[in-house]
């Protein structure tokens, strides 16, 4: 049996960026991303994987030259906007404009065009549905934000599992859930992938493909980099952010061996 190949994603941020600081407050923490984003590479050309990395503005602008070593390594460049806000506390006009900005940023840093998005905090709702037209007129072609779970910042508890057509000019790759006692159940990546023990999370997964269907994992590269400092958080955000991180990189590499993974694009529209 061929086996299904999975969406391997990566939200590209630096440690500190998605803790709801606001961005003109990060420049006194120590940047970590071009090394944590290093092993990340070096263990996927171990693995022999290629996967979409969903790469945040403000990081482009300041390390134009990773991203480019990211696509030059054959990985996918994904937009994830520019200042990591919530998109449903933005105005149009301001999601508009970063997006644009994060777009032109990865553009000129990779010689490529930007066909895919995935929102800060998986923050496509009920309240921000407006931001797919914006991202069809910025020529995005597919989003992979839409969490159909409910969550204290995130998700649209009845939302499609599966990819679909979400807007006329986008496709909506939702993040996997786990269908469990009649509710969605996370497990696709993140927090999740570290709370669960590994083989739960894979018996999901496989679970997913045995009905014949990709799923989309997602990761950071500060999970992977343990020693990150510890800095005070509110409790719910310390309690996810910081918990098991160490074992992240072993399952990793055991997840990347237990099944088939390429890039959003191509397995959205190759298979
Ligand atoms: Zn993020």
């Amino acid at each position: 049996m061929i086996p299904i190949t999975n969406a391997l994603t990566i939200d590209f941020e630096d440690w500190y960026q998605g803790l709801e600081i606001p961005y003109t407050e990060w420049d006194g923490f120590e940047d970590r991303i071009v090394s944590a984003g290093r092993r990340l590479l070096d263990l996927f050309a171990a693995a022999n994987v290629r996967a979409t990395f969903f790469v945040l503005g403000y990081v482009a602008e300041r390390h134009p030259r990773l991203v480019r070593e990211i696509a030059e390594a054959g990985h996918e460049i994904g937009t994830h906007g520019y200042s990591h806000a919530f998109i449903y506390e933005q105005t149009p006009q301001l999601f508009r404009e970063e997006l644009g900005r994060s777009i032109k940023l990865l553009e000129d840093s990779t010689g490529q065009s930007i066909h895919g998005h995935r929102a800060p905090f998986f923050s496509i709702t009920q309240d921000s549905l407006w931001a797919l037209d914006v991202m069809g007129e910025l020529g995005i072609t597919y989003d992979s934000s839409i969490f159909p779970v409910l969550n204290y910042r995130y998700g649209i508890a009845d939302a499609p599992r599966w990819p679909y057509q979400v807007q006329s000019d986008v496709m909506e790759f939702p993040i996997s859930t786990l269908r469990m006692f009649g509710r969605n159940l996370p497990i696709a990546g993140g927090a999740y992938f570290r709370i669960y023990p590994y083989q739960f999370s894979k018996r999901g997964l496989q679970s997913i493909n045995r009905q014949g269907k990709p799923f989309v994992f997602y990761l950071h590269p500060w999970e992977i980099d343990p020693e990150h400092p510890r800095i005070p958080l509110p409790k719910r955000v310390a309690l996810t952010h910081y918990f098991n991180l160490s074992a992240t990189e072993r399952r990793l590499k055991r997840l990347l061996n237990d099944f088939a993974f390429a890039p959003m694009k191509e397995v959205l529209y190759v298979s």
